[in-house]
């Protein structure tokens, strides 16, 4: 544990090499809006991240190194401003070239067993790897594409699991009164799934009603890529995951990364 600690913290302090900064400058988004402690605290993250988690390619697709400085970057935006210990149960992580094809299967309440495939642009595994489609991760790290990112949406899962559960309540430990967080995050998600039920327009992704763990993770996408409209629209929400994160970017940060005013 001692080595450990001393390795990532010589790690931390390293200089990132200018090829990565370049990669940072093109492909991730909240490079200008970090103060510039977050962003030296993010960069030494990314050293961590990438001295300790393995990237395969899947289908023939050869992993550079903008592809594992683009993914690692948006990882540690949800490392910031705390103790970390870089997801554990996570070492791994499969690119493939764009979205690709898992088996899937589904047992509904009735007990009638669906099964076929479904075209998916991402995954996280519990105390497994993190798949993810790199056209979908450029696509989501281009401007004015909206409140989703594809590697944000993958790690908060990962954040999930390290509370032993998928249930939308990671280990949140000293941060938010766990009655306050299940009674906002209950609230939310059912807004959530009434508004959507109702055809009215939503600032959260749709994708956030299929279960309480992927209402979380649809959060967190929201919350570092729209935070502004986050702030605004759903208050308590933003509070919860704010005091989650021990990060504030509506206040720290403008305009907000997913919004056409970016850029
Ligand atoms: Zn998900």
């Amino acid at each position: 544990m001692l080595l450990k600690r001393y390795r990532r913290r010589r790690l931390r302090a390293r200089e990132l090499p200018p090829d990565w900064r370049r990669v940072l400058e093109r492909n991730f988004l909240h490079y200008r809006l970090l103060p510039p402690d977050d962003l030296r605290e993010l960069q030494g993250h990314i050293q961590v991240f990438l001295a300790e988690k393995r990237f395969f390619g899947g289908a023939g697709l050869e992993v550079t190194d903008e592809m594992r400085v683009t993914v690692a970057a948006y990882a540690s935006l949800l490392l910031l401003h705390r103790e970390t210990d870089y997801f554990p149960q996570m070492r791994t992580v499969v690119l493939y070239p764009a979205e690709y094809l898992a088996p899937y299967r589904e047992q509904d309440p009735s007990g009638v067993v669906i099964e076929g495939y479904q075209v998916r642009s991402g995954e996280a595994w519990q105390r497994g790897p993190v798949v993810l489609s790199w056209e979908a991760v450029l696509r989501d790290s281009a401007r004015g594409r909206g409140c989703r990112h594809v590697v944000i949406h993958e790690f908060a899962h990962q954040l999930d699991y390290e509370s032993g559960g998928a249930e939308g309540t990671p280990a949140i430990a000293g941060r938010v009164p766990q009655d306050e967080w299940t009674r906002v995050m209950n609230a939310e998600y059912r807004r959530l799934r009434r508004t959507a039920l109702l055809g009215r327009p939503t600032l959260l992704d749709r994708y956030g009603t299929t279960s309480p763990t992927e209402f979380f993770a649809v959060a967190v996408e929201a919350f570092f890529m729209c935070p502004q409209e986050l702030h605004r629209r759903h208050p308590e929400l933003y509070g919860a995951l704010r005091a989650f994160f021990r990060q504030d970017p509506a206040r720290d940060w403008s305009p907000a990364p997913g919004t056409d005013a970016w850029g």
